[in-house]
């Protein structure tokens, strides 16, 4: 083969490489917040719920933990006609948790990105609607976004440059959604083995969640963790611990 043809080949290779690269890796994708305390995130994907956020919540209280609840549209639309669903979401903001935008039909969207800058749009805007009838205004860049599936694919990129939301919120994420399949043992086993500074843990809103949820905080708290979520002005809101970052 002539010297220049392989050059040729070896640059395109090169070249494809590179932009595969540049467009699958985005800067906004997080996992942890870069810090040198003993701090987690916590969050819960796939409410709201009326009965099992509620329990959740609860707990949270007994150790006075914050937390961010990644929601999608078709739960989060029910916050005008259903009153259970009002009232868990209204205790959320009462509380000082955030409220996440988990996609409105919570779907595969690889190669459908218009859908989803249209769906995450309007999660948005259910949740900015939804802070306002609580009295506070929030913008798009301080709502995080949680991609259904932790899906990250080549184009996405597109997307996160289409809406204003800076965040892209990933995480450890275990089997807990399975519930008693997995069984509590196993659930905590797998967060307290992915534990370190600053980093996001996934959780989902399941009943199951009352089984390990007391036990993981009661033992993280007397490790001297602390919980840190979205909520600007408070004291647990992450930047009082440092920067996001993957
Ligand atoms: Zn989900």
């Amino acid at each position: 083969m002539k010297k220049s043809i392989k050059i040729l080949i070896v640059f395109t290779i090169l070249a494809g490489f590179i932009f595969s690269l540049s467009s699958f890796k985005s800067n906004k994708e997080v996992g942890k917040i870069v810090t040198k305390e003993k701090v987690l995130m916590l969050t819960f994907d796939d409410g709201p719920s009326a009965t099992e956020d509620w329990e959740i919540m609860n707990i949270l209280d007994q150790y006075n933990v914050k937390a961010t609840f990644f929601m999608t549209g078709v739960n989060l639309e029910k916050y005008d006609s259903d009153p259970g669903i009002k009232k868990v979401v209204d205790r959320m903001i009462k509380d000082g948790h955030s409220l996440g935008n988990h996609s409105y039909y919570h779907n595969k969207y690889t190669n459908n990105q218009t859908q989803l800058v249209k769906e995450l749009n309007d999660v948005n805007n259910l949740i900015k609607g939804i802070y306002e009838q609580n009295g506070i205004s929030i913008e798009t860049k301080d709502i995080p976004i949680r991609m259904p599936y932790l899906q990250y694919y080549r184009g996405l990129g597109y997307v996160q440059k289409k809406v204003g939301n800076p965040y892209w919120v990933r995480g450890y994420l275990g089997t807990d959604y399975l519930g008693e399949e997995t069984g509590k043992d196993k659930i905590l086993k797998q967060y307290y083995s992915h534990l370190s500074n600053g980093k996001i843990l996934v959780a989902h809103t399941r009943e199951y969640a009352k089984v390990w949820l007391p036990e993981f905080l009661e033992t993280l708290q007397s490790e001297g963790y602390k919980f840190a979520n979205f909520t600007q002005n408070t004291n647990h809101y992450y930047q009082n611990y440092g920067k996001l970052g993957s």
